[in-house]
This record gives C-alpha cells, structure tokens and sequence, in this order.
C-alpha cells in the first residue's frame, strides 16, 4: 500500500518492561534500562512503534481492565514525557481456558494468533515487509510469523530463551537497546 510505514511491534512485559508476572500497578512497573533510549532512536529511524500484549491477567481476574488502563495511560504518559510517542497499544483481555466471564474466549487477538497485529496493520497503514517485531516468547514469534512480518526478534530480558525461540528467531538480542543499536 502507498505511504505504509514500517514498524516495530513491542510485547510490553519482558520487553519494554521488566516481567515481574501479571504487573498490573506502577510500583510493580520497571522500564528495562535503555528502553526509552532504544524507542527514541527508532522513531528516528522512520519505524512507528506498536505495543501488542497479551493481558490475561484480566480474564484471571487478577486485575480489572480498568486498573490495565490506568496503568497503561500512565506508561503511554511517562514515555512520551521521555520523548517516545507510541503509533498504538494493543492487548488481548483473553484467556480461553483460565478466562472468567465475558473475557474466557477463544479470541482472534491472543498472541501466537495474529489478530492484534493485523488489526495494527490495518488502522495504522504499517508495510508488513519493513516491519520488525521484538518479543522475549516463541507465542510473540509465531504471532509476528502468523502476520507475516519477516524480522522477528526474540531478547534476552524477559523469559529465559528456548530452543525453538531460539529455531523461530531472526536473531536474538539482549534487549531492546540492543536492537536499536543493531538496525
Ligand atoms: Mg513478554
Ligand atoms: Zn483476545
């Protein structure tokens, strides 16, 4: 499509923030270090950059999707206050099998299923070809190769990397920081 820009698709937890489990609150949020550094310097690079998430802490019911927002609006804040302005934010509330309520579905949009990166790709007119994806999970991975986004970037500063992370990888890096410095 004309005018379609490029992207990197960031999972949040593990990737811009460290994996506490289900961090749901400020105090549990903690930016990896370099991580505002890294974003700035890919906006630069022409790339908008997309946060795609899997929440099931909300189907668990171990937080609301309100407490989500806030902590979000809150993140969204913070780094554009650092000079980072995100193209757009989306999460999965879903859980087929642990969700309660409205939020146990089995989605479209719960990563390794594509559907939160082809709703990005659509509302944000992203060129897929040019598109990186960052995620520290083989479920990250096969959702950016489900999409058909060519560069999946698996790091080191979430979950412990496995052999078929390490088999479905473009590459690996140690973090965020490091692929800016990379690209
Ligand atoms: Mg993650
Ligand atoms: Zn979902």
């Amino acid at each position: 499509m004309s005018n379609a820009k490029p992207a990197v698709f960031l999972d949040r937890d593990g990737v811009i923030n460290k994996d506490n489990g289900y961090v749901s609150q400020r105090d549990d949020f903690e930016f990896i270090e370099g991580t505002i550094e890294a974003c700035i310097e890919l906006q630069k690079k022409g790339y908008l950059l997309v946060v795609i998430t899997n929440q099931s802490g909300i189907a668990r019911g171990l937080f609301t999707e309100e407490q989500f927002n806030t902590l979000t609006e809150w993140m969204d804040w913070s780094m554009s206050d650092r000079g980072v302005d995100l193209d757009g934010i989306y999460y999965c509330p879903h859980h087929s099998e642990e969700g309660q309520g409205e939020f146990k579905v089995d989605c479209e949009c719960r990563k390794p299923k594509p559907g939160m990166l082809m709703n990005a790709i659509e509302d944000l007119n992203i060129d897929i070809e040019a598109s990186i994806l960052v995620g520290d999970k083989v479920s990250d991975l096969q959702a950016g190769i489900a999409a058909g986004i060519k560069t999946n970037y698996l790091v080191r500063s979430g979950k412990d990397i496995t052999e078929q992370g390490e088999t479905l990888a473009t590459a690996v890096f140690d973090d965020l920081a490091a692929i800016a410095k990379a690209i």
